[in-house]
This record gives C-alpha cells, structure tokens and sequence, in this order.
C-alpha cells in the first residue's frame, strides 16, 4: 500500500519525491505537500520514510502478507561475540 503524510508535519522539503525509484508522487509539485498519484506502484523500499526529516511526515502501509515478515532493523539483536 502507498505512503501516507501528514499535511500537518509536511515541511514540504520534496525528499520523499526525490528518492522514490516508482511513479508513486507522479505530478507533486515542488515545495508543495507530495501526492500520492499511483500508490499501486510502491515497491516499499521504505526510501521516502528513511530520507524524511520529520519524525511521523510519512509512513508506509504495508500489504497483510508482508506484515507478516516484515522487519525493522531493531528487531534484530545484534550477533553474540
Ligand atoms: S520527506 Fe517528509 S517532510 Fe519532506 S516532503 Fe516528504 S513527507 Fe514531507
């Protein structure tokens, strides 16, 4: 499922834009909120949350049979030794 943003924590700086490799922002104008033009294409490389200064500007919603295996890094504990 595509992205989501809060307008209210948008400080509209494009870099979620910028860094999205699919169409998904298709149209957003520069410095203006983005718009999620064609959520189908996400491929939730989780790029545009990573890059996103704005702690809760945006977020992926993630497909139910990816919610299953999806994991962030610090779920992982670090190997013994
Ligand atoms: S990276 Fe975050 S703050 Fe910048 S335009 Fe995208 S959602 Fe808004």
């Amino acid at each position: 499922m595509p992205p989501v943003i809060n307008p209210d924590l948008c400080i509209k700086c494009d870099r979620c834009v910028n860094i999205c490799t699919e169409d998904v922002f298709f149209g957003s104008k520069k410095h203006e909120t983005p718009v999620v033009t064609y959520p189908r294409e996400c491929v939730h490389f989780n790029g545009c949350v990573d890059v996103c200064p704005v702690p809760g500007a945006i977020w992926l919603r993630y497909p139910m049979p990816s919610m299953i295996v999806y994991r962030t890094s610090s779920d992982y504990e670090a190997p013994p030794g």
